[in-house]
């Protein structure tokens, strides 16, 4: 039995056949038999199988005498926080994030909030919920409930013990959004906030219930932020859409919001809220490169005033003197000019990862990095267990606002002209290897710069002026990813983007 369900990072399926209770208790088992917890804190987010396709998961770790703690309805980074925050061996997120109605899937992870990807655990538990879909591997012993479960008294034979170690897991509920906002809000520095107008756009999502919570503190606190809610309530009938504000479709109801309402900015995100997307006080969309490259500069202005709050940092508290107390700043290699020009300036160090959480939590872990973030709305944070959040950036955000009192407009303006991009182009291709090798042939010769972290990055700096595209293979569909980027030439960077694109379609 083939599960199509397991993907290289996550699970994700069509609701029946390749995703239904009985899958997800075999899920629930194989997490159990592969991981070997004793905790586990499940949630699922708004859609209308999460609920049920948890507990039916919750229900296979418990045959194999796990205990769960159910926190609701969350979006995943609350599964993150919960799994950290509790001190429990492993969380999963039922959640289809931004995947059409009838989906659903799992977010896993270990203790820590360690992702549970392709070679670090998911392909094991895929094998063993195949063979305990195939009836492979029944329960062995008899499953006995926790409240008539014989006690050990020491008499009891073999079989007996047997039953006794498969004693079922127990089943609590427990909220921590309360806990959760508070950790949110220690990413900032509350006092520096300012009286803001936000729009905030959850699309029916799981954020609003999260966001409310937040809002309640900041008022408890004496700030003066006015949130305009925007399809606030989650319903998982989706009536505005699925919530996928990287669609531009998507966007229109947060941008006509924002100029309605004089807002400072506008905040959307996806189902589960672990990409958030922002708008700027004309409800223009911000690219996601340029967030990256923000929320880097609003940690090393942290810091500096602060000094570093990581675990294995040292700082003398005079950094001129102290090349240890020099944070780092993990960043994808789609489009880097920017963030690595902010960072260099903030007195921080760049360091490039290959795209993709697992590969980002895995370098942010190794170079004690305080942020890693990536143009596609994935941000991560060291002191949040190195995971993303949808909620951290929009606060860092606000208190840049706040503290430098200019516009959101004007703080990103200045970084695109700096760096024009090209944002990121697919092109279906029938063989994306042959294109890719087509394109570096013809420009490997002029390079002053070739990288092969993920995918070709080649550099110049010719007469025309200095530039570098990223060109990479999808690991999910067959299409090839290209991003341009120059400096402060716009013209440079849509001429080589065509040049490019030319050679790769024809
Ligand atoms: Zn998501």
């Amino acid at each position: 039995m083939n599960l199509t369900c397991f993907k290289a990072y996550d699970i994700r399926g069509q609701l029946g056949s390749e995703l239904n209770e009985d899958i997800a208790y075999a899920i629930g088992r194989a997490f159990a038999l592969e991981i070997q917890p004793k905790t586990v804190v499940v949630g699922g987010d708004i859609r209308l199988t999460s609920e049920q396709l948890k507990l039916a998961l919750a229900r296979g770790l418990q045959d194999e005498g796990v205990d769960v703690i159910d926190i609701g309805m969350t979006g995943t980074e609350e599964i993150y926080f919960a799994t950290k925050y509790l001190g429990v061996c492993g969380g999963v997120e039922v959640t289809a994030s931004h995947n059409p109605m009838d989906y659903n899937g799992m977010k896993l992870v270990r203790e820590d909030s360690k992702p549970i990807s392709g070679d670090t655990g998911l392909r094991a538990i895929q094998a063993l919920s195949e063979k305990i879909m195939a009836g492979k591997l029944p329960l062995d012993g008899e499953i006995v409930s926790a409240k008539s479960a014989p006690q050990n008294n020491g008499t009891a034979s073999q079989d007996n013990a047997r039953i006794n170690s498969r004693q079922r897991g127990k089943y609590i509920t427990k909220p921590l959004k309360t806990e959760y906002a508070k950790h949110m809000l220690e990413f900032i520095n509350v006092a520096n906030l300012k009286p803001l107008k936000l729009v905030v756009n959850s699309g029916n999502g799981a954020a609003g219930p999260a966001l409310d919570v937040i809002e309640q503190q900041l008022k408890d606190a004496g700030v003066d932020i006015e949130f305009i809610k925007v399809h606030h309530k989650p319903n998982g009938n989706f009536p505005n859409g699925i919530p996928n504000p990287l669609l531009p479709e998507c966007r229109a109801d947060t941008a006509n919001a924002v100029r309605e309402h004089n807002a400072d900015m506008g905040i959307a995100w996806d189902g589960d809220f672990d990409r958030c997307f922002l708008f700027d006080e004309h409800g223009e969309f911000i690219e996601g490169y340029y967030i990256v490259g923000l929320l880097a500069e609003a940690f090393l202005a942290q810091g500096n005033k602060e000094g570093s709050k990581g675990e294995g940092a040292s700082s003398s508290g005079h950094p001129e003197l102290d090349s240890g107390s020099k944070e780092k700043i993990i960043h994808d290699p789609r489009l880097s000019w920017n963030t690595i020009d902010l960072v260099e300036a903030a007195g921080g160090i760049a360091v490039m990862s290959k795209t993709g959480h697992a590969f980002i939590k895995e370098r942010m872990r190794k170079e004690n990095a305080i942020y890693g973030g990536e143009m596609s709305a994935h941000h991560y944070f060291r002191d949040f267990a190195y995971c993303d959040s949808g909620m951290i950036p929009w606060l860092l955000v606000a208190e840049l606002l706040s503290v430098k009192g200019t516009s959101l407009s004007s703080m990103v303006k200045e970084r695109i002209s700096a760096f024009p991009s090209s944002g990121e182009i697919n092109s279906k291709l029938a063989d994306p290897k042959a294109s890719i090798a087509k394109v570096l042939t013809a420009f490997k010769d002029d390079a002053i710069v070739f990288d092969q972290t993920d995918g070709i990055s080649l550099e110049f700096a010719g007469g025309d002026g200095e530039w570098r595209f990223n060109l990479r293979s999808s690991n999910t569909e067959p299409v090839v990813r290209l991003n341009v980027e120059s400096k402060g030439n716009i013209d440079l960077m849509n001429e080589k983007t065509k040049e490019i694109l030319a050679l790769l379609r024809n």
